[in-house]
């Protein structure tokens, strides 16, 4: 089979006037027509109902997201275009962050390479195809990323739930070389572990980074890092804090969590083994004070339908957080979920601040790290919120 060679695709009106807002994806009520030649393409040339070429795209034949524009342009879409575009991903997590260890790569749409994510840990790949015509081409992308990057290895955790909606298969499956059970990394000074098989996304948080980063500028006095996972946020924030206390429901994330500890010699983290929402009810009961907080809480809405009662929970943590801060106290406050808006979580931040008579204000709002650039006119890509917010009384 021949993986660049484009079936025919045809819009309907409604398509037509989706793919001029200039967004990346196509739903199967704006396609007229796939043409079925082996039924296997993962390539479309996209046409008008006046049969006028618009441009190419990947097909999922049967997700709600039959098309993911590639390009309006009629050069072939081939081997060299997607050298092309890794070549340039790579190229600009170069030059926006040099030298950094592990790093998202490829971040689909935002690269121009939709449905894939490529994340680097030091010499180790890990890629995930998350839609049915980049899965076709995942030998192709795989073998690319062995010509330029020359990795040791690359895994495909190919295992995310959004692949069944694309009526793939999810497994892991070991591409080039050999995948090691632990691999270390660094971010800032601190030297850290993921399992890039088993661990949450492809090991690590790496859209977090920054953020870690800056906890670690701002932290002082007592520090409470809620959601820590393998202690990204405390354990950057230990070096200028007295004490941290670092919070999970996860037995093995918080084991992950004291090794990264031990390894690096900081003494001041207390780990706890607890549900966040019963932790900081107690906290609060007891009257504890803290001059850090960090929220970074799963995605509590995974959907639409999940908003109404996901907006209570993030209510709920940020008001008992707030209640926990000291004056001039400083929260950051996250929220993964796409579904919620940064308009929508500034509306759960000031109704949390009034119902716990606080006054705080906005240090900087910030997003994913910038390996994991938003594309305009896709908002889909803008997921992560990250504020960092100080309390005034
Ligand atoms: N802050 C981390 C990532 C957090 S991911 C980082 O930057 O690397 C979310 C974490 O929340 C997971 O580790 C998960 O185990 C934990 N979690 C989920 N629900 C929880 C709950 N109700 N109470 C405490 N922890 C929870």
């Amino acid at each position: 089979m021949n993986p660049y060679a484009p079936a025919l695709a045809r819009l309907n009106p409604h398509g037509v006037a989706r793919w001029r807002t200039g967004h990346p994806w196509i739903y199967r009520n704006g396609v007229a027509y796939v043409e079925e030649e082996t039924g296997r393409e993962a390539l479309v040339r996209v046409e008008d109902p006046q049969g006028r070429f618009l441009g190419q795209a990947l097909l999922s034949r049967e997700s709600q997201i039959s098309l993911r524009i590639l390009t309006r342009d009629t050069a072939p879409v081939d081997r060299a275009f997607f050298r092309d575009r890794l070549n340039r991903a790579l190229g600009f997590r170069e030059r926006v962050l040099p030298g950094r260890e592990a790093l998202r790569l490829v971040f689909g749409e935002s690269d121009g390479l939709p449905g894939l994510v490529v994340d680097r840990y030091g010499s180790h790949l890990v890629l995930q195809s998350l839609a049915w015509g980049m899965d076709a081409l995942q030998p192709e992308i795989a073998s690319l990323l062995v010509e330029i990057a020359s990795p040791r290895s690359i895994l495909a955790r190919n295992d995310p739930s959004v692949r069944g909606l694309e009526g793939l298969e999810r497994k892991v499956l070991d591409l080039h070389g050999e995948t090691p059970e632990t691999v270390s990394y660094h971010e800032g000074g601190i030297t850290l572990t993921a399992d890039l098989r088993t661990g949450q996304k492809t090991g690590a948080f790496l859209d977090q980074v920054e953020n870690h980063l800056l906890a670690g500028r701002l932290a002082r006095g007592r520090v409470l890092d809620v959601f820590t996972y393998t202690g990204g946020f405390a354990l950057a924030a230990a070096g200028s804090a007295e004490e941290v206390v670092a919070l999970d429901s996860s037995g093995p994330a918080l084991a992950r969590a004291r090794r990264h500890a031990e390894r690096n010699g900081i003494r001041n983290v207390r780990f706890e083994e607890a549900n966040a929402f019963d932790f900081l009810k107690a906290e609060d009961r007891a009257g504890s004070a803290y001059d850090m907080v960090i929220l970074d809480p799963p995605a509590f809405a995974k959907n639409k339908r999940e908003l109404e009662s996901a907006l209570r929970g993030y209510k709920e943590i940020n008001l008992r957080a707030m209640k926990l801060l000291r004056p001039g106290g400083v929260l950051i406050s996250c929220s993964c979920s796409y579904h919620l808006s940064e308009t929508r979580m500034d509306d759960v931040l000031a109704r949390a601040a009034a119902d716990t008579h606080r006054s705080l204000r906005v240090l900087e709002r910030r997003g994913q790290a910038p390996d994991h650039p938003v594309r305009v006119g896709f908002p889909e890509s803008f997921y992560l919120k990250c504020q960092v917010l100080e309390t005034l009384t």
